[in-house]
């Protein structure tokens, strides 16, 4: 855990991490704990690492960068399509409890993986599908983030936002390079704010790539 603190440390120094409630998040959530095995020991690098069927938990500066651009706070109502190793939906589900935290993942073996990872979390509900189309049944959201990338914004994504709800994702036609859209639905209409230049493994279904 002194380790962890030393990467939230960093994070702090290089003004990536800046708000109260999410710095300790990013300190009570263990990143080791999310890790495979053979990964542990590199645990805190600031690097996406390996998990399961190709597949990867995010760069810790990614994931501080989008948690701070969504500004979840106590009680939201979180959608994370992308629940890889569970990290990212921990952090989430300790910034908003008793708030929810829905976290869906295509891959079985991984959304398995996910909900080993989060068993203490009660707050968090892990389901085993197509994450593109949304979760209409919980809408609607404070906060959306979609932890892989698309080649355009889902419509039905941006219709499952509360007022000034926000949703972030990384978006881009070629699958391995994206730039990262945060859209708020104000009450006169979308903003979309670009912030900058990312590498995501694709987002898979509906209204992502296709799987071939
Ligand atoms: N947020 C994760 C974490 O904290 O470990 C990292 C996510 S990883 C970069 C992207 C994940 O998105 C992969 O696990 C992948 O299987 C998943 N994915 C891709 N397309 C999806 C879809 N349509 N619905 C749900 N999950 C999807």
């Amino acid at each position: 855990m002194e380790e962890n603190k030393k990467m939230v440390s960093k994070l702090i120094a290089r003004g990536v991490l800046r708000t109260e409630s999410i710095i300790k998040a990013f300190e009570n959530v263990d990143r080791k704990d999310f890790c495979v095995d053979e990964h542990k020991e590199l645990a805190y690098i600031d690097r996406p690492l390996p998990i399961l069927a190709e597949q990867t938990i995010s760069q810790p500066t990614t994931v501080a960068l989008m948690t701070e651009a969504i500004r979840p706070s106590k009680g939201d109502n979180v959608l994370e399509i992308g629940a890889g190793s569970g990290y990212q939906a921990a952090i989430l589900a300790e910034i908003v409890k008793p708030g929810k935290v829905y976290t869906i993942e295509r891959i079985e073996e991984l959304a398995k993986f996910a909900e080993n990872n989060l068993k203490e979390y009660t707050n968090v509900e892990i389901i085993h599908g197509d994450g593109s189309k949304g979760l209409e049944e919980k809408a609607p959201f404070d906060c959306i983030i979609v932890t892989a990338g698309a080649p355009k914004v889902p419509e039905v994504l941006k219709k499952q936002l509360n007022v000034n709800g926000r949703l972030i994702l990384p978006v881009g036609k070629n699958t391995y390079t994206q730039r990262m859209k945060l859209i708020i639905n104000k009450k006169e209409g979308f903003e979309e704010i670009d912030l900058g230049s990312f590498a995501f493994v694709p987002l898979i279904g509906k209204h992502g790539f296709k799987n071939n």
